[in-house]
């Protein structure tokens, strides 16, 4: 998307151009222990080297298989989890390996929307305390005001008043979700990380949540970074896309430039399971051969050289970078 466009689309204009977030060579590693003394045989290397940058405003789609390490790359940006190596700016400060109350300062400005609406909320809290939770713990706000703000979030979400005083059981998977964005938004935060955020849901109303997080960036002047396995899902969504597979990012571009002409091999893969919205459009399905390796013990060279229809000799033996081949448009592939 170009600059214009996304001025137009969040209504603002210079700050638009810098990095809100910029991520350099991102390893997320765990530790595997085994014999008697439970020593470090090995690690998953759940995130391997990944490079990245989303600009205020906005959205970057991170998609792959399960297991593809996006969801870890999405909780090590929120410092979830301590990253192994490399650097996370954000809005131009290195927070990498910030702790204590810097860390906690800097969350109001990072939230997460999670994946499953049922597990994320507390049973025994009624839907009021769980939105006024964040404004509670880092404002200081007096009852009335705390109260007429979490009203105006909840109407902010499209649910109705009295969903402040009731539980999150009442209500169906769509509702919680948006009970969830409410009690994200509920600090104003510059960042969201959406973690799949309407897998869960009824196809019948995902595309309500889309539409609502949509006009929720506009109104907000928030930037996502929105994490989801189904590309038709991440295409409506997105601005950019950056494609991840075993812990590497494979692939980054426009979403035009990626939907319309994907470089990678499994990029070629993912689009082509797509199903054409005319079916008497016929699409040749590329399809993969093979189960995703081991994080533990990843291919040689091109990590995904074992399943590409397209592998040649060189790809078992050198890991491809990531580089850019067209304009705004980076493949990690021996291909290019
Ligand atoms: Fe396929 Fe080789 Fe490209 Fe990897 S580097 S995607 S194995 S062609």
């Amino acid at each position: 998307m170009s600059t214009t466009t996304l001025n137009k689309k969040n209504g603002n204009h210079s700050s638009q151009l810098e990095n809100l977030l910029e991520i350099k060579n991102l390893k997320t590693y765990y530790p595997v222990k085994g014999g008697f003394f439970k020593h470090t045989v090995g690690h998953v290397k759940a995130v391997d080297n990944i490079s990245f940058e989303i600009k205020k405003g906005e959205t970057l789609g991170l998609v792959g298989e399960s297991g593809c390490g996006k969801s870890t790359a999405g909780r090590t940006i929120l410092r979830l989890i301590k990253p192994t190596e490399g650097q996370i700016l954000f809005d131009g400060k290195d927070i990498t390996n910030i702790s204590g109350k810097h860390l906690r300062e800097i969350r109001k400005d990072m939230q997460m929307v999670f994946q499953d609406p049922y597990a994320s909320l507390n049973p025994m809290q009624m839907v009021g305390d769980i939105i006024a939770e964040p404004i509670y713990n880092f404002m200081k706000k007096s009852k009335e005001e705390l109260k007429r703000e979490v009203m105006d979030l909840l109407e902010k979400v499209g649910l109705p008043p009295d969903a402040y005083y009731k539980y999150g059981h009442e209500f169906s998977g769509g509702q919680r979700q948006r009970i969830g964005i409410a009690r994200a938004l509920a600090l104003r935060p510059k960042l969201i990380i959406a973690d799949e955020p309407v897998s869960a849901l009824d196809v019948s109303v995902q595309s309500q949540v889309l539409n609502l997080l949509k006009d929720l960036q506009k109104e907000f002047d928030l930037t996502f970074l929105f994490i989801a396995h189904d590309l038709s899902v991440v295409k409506h969504m997105s601005d950019r896309i950056g494609v991840m597979y075993l812990g590497n990012m494979v692939e980054i571009a426009d979403k035009d430039s990626l939907y319309a002409e994907p470089l990678h091999p499994y990029t070629k893969a993912l689009i082509s399971a797509i199903p054409s919205p005319d079916p008497r459009q016929k699409k040749e399905r590329i399809i993969l051969t093979g189960d995703v390796p081991s994080p533990i013990n990843p291919p040689s060279g091109c990590p995904f050289h074992p399943r590409c229809p397209m592998a040649m000799e060189e790809c078992s033996k050198t890991k491809p970078v990531l580089r850019e081949v067209k304009p705004s448009h980076r493949v990690a592939c021996h291909l290019y």
